[in-house]
């Protein structure tokens, strides 16, 4: 087969409307690249493809590593499957690089849904600051419905600013938590569970159920005190365990009551819309920077203004001026 340097955005749009996953995956390489011609590219291919990837639902799910969100997706994925849906699963995982070897990035994770022929399991991409990762997963999430998968899945960790990346590209926000040793309410301090649609206190099984129960009362009462992300919906708190499929049906029945109430209410397309305008908003200001750094006069104006705001000689904002000034 060709590599997707050597295919034109027309062949590669075929490939992806036909479902081939090679193609899928290799466009998504093509979206992952640094180089200039493979953004290029990538760019022509999401014009033409973003008019196909508008009825996917996305679902975005944070939690700790060790939460269960591979076991829960997983679960999920499969069950969801076998009521007739594809379904892709996507990460977001901007500790990856720091850490040298990406917690999302383990082949061996949702083996079932990874290895499914109506499932799709992409890791985080390799490297990047944390807007750059969050435009690819944007930009794949679109490639991904286009090539016909209705449940698209966000995963990420649930460290850093990750999760309000993550719960501003999704139709739903999921927040998996663990009742463990009396930092229960830990999420609201760090405002991950403001951004929560519902919650989900996983391992509620054995010697751990009594610890579950008491953990989700504690974050309803949380809940309650909270403005809700929506004014039509309330979070709900539950208790689940993926590892013996408990309370997943039900989870995903307050995922599609949400999706109706969001349909009914018009904040559905609202939600999305705002979506598009800040996803725009930051594919301006990457490119913006990427123009220049590509400039070479003002790339060496940045780097002279970046050492004389270092040193305290120059305020940032008479630095922005003099660089934008030099931009016009
Ligand atoms: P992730 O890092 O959030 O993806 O978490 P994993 O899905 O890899 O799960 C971490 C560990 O918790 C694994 O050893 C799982 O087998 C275990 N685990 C996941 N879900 C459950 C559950 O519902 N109950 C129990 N007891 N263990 C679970």
């Amino acid at each position: 087969m060709s590599y997707p340097q050597q295919l034109t955005v027309e062949e590669l749009a075929a490939g992806i409307r036909a479902g081939e996953r090679a193609i899928l995956a290799r466009a998504i390489t093509l979206i992952e690249s640094a180089h200039p011609a493979h953004q290029a590219k990538a760019r022509g291919l999401l014009q033409t493809l973003l008019p196909e990837s508008g009825t996917a639902y996305h679902l975005g799910i944070t939690g700790v590593p060790g939460a269960g969100k591979s076991t829960m997706i997983d679960r999920l994925g499969i069950s969801l499957i076998d009521k007739g849906h594809r379904v892709a699963v996507l990460a977001v995982d901007p500790t990856s690089q720091r850490s040298g070897g990406s917690i999302l990035g383990d082949k061996t994770r949702m083996q079932r849904l990874a290895t499914h022929r109506h499932g799709f399991v992409r890791p985080s991409p390799a490297s990047g600051t944390l807007g750059g990762v969050a435009r690819k997963t944007r930009e794949t999430m679109a490639l991904v419905a286009a090539a016909g998968y209705d449940v698209v899945i966000v995963e990420t960790v649930g460290v850093g600013q990750s999760e309000v990346a993550v719960a501003g590209m999704v139709d739903f926000f999921l927040v998996l938590q663990l009742a463990d040793g009396g930092d229960e309410l830990q999420g609201i301090k760090k405002g991950i569970i403001e951004l929560a649609d519902m919650i989900a206190i996983n391992k509620a099984d054995s010697d751990n159920l009594t610890r579950a129960e008491r953990a989700a009362a504690d974050y309803r009462a949380a809940l309650a005190l909270l403005m809700p992300v929506s004014p039509s919906w309330q979070p709900p708190v539950i208790t689940i365990s993926a590892r013996d499929n408990i309370g997943l049906d039900q989870l995903w029945d307050n995922i599609q009551a949400h999706h109706t109430c969001m349909r009914t209410s018009g904040e559905f397309s609202q939600r999305r819309a705002n979506q598009n305008v800040r996803w725009m908003h930051d594919m301006l200001n990457e490119h913006i920077m990427a123009c220049v750094y590509q400039n070479e006069n003002l790339a060496t104006k940045l780097s002279e203004a970046e050492a004389q705001v270092r040193a305290g000689n120059l305020a940032p904002s008479l630095a922005v001026d003099q660089i934008v000034n030099a931009i016009k």
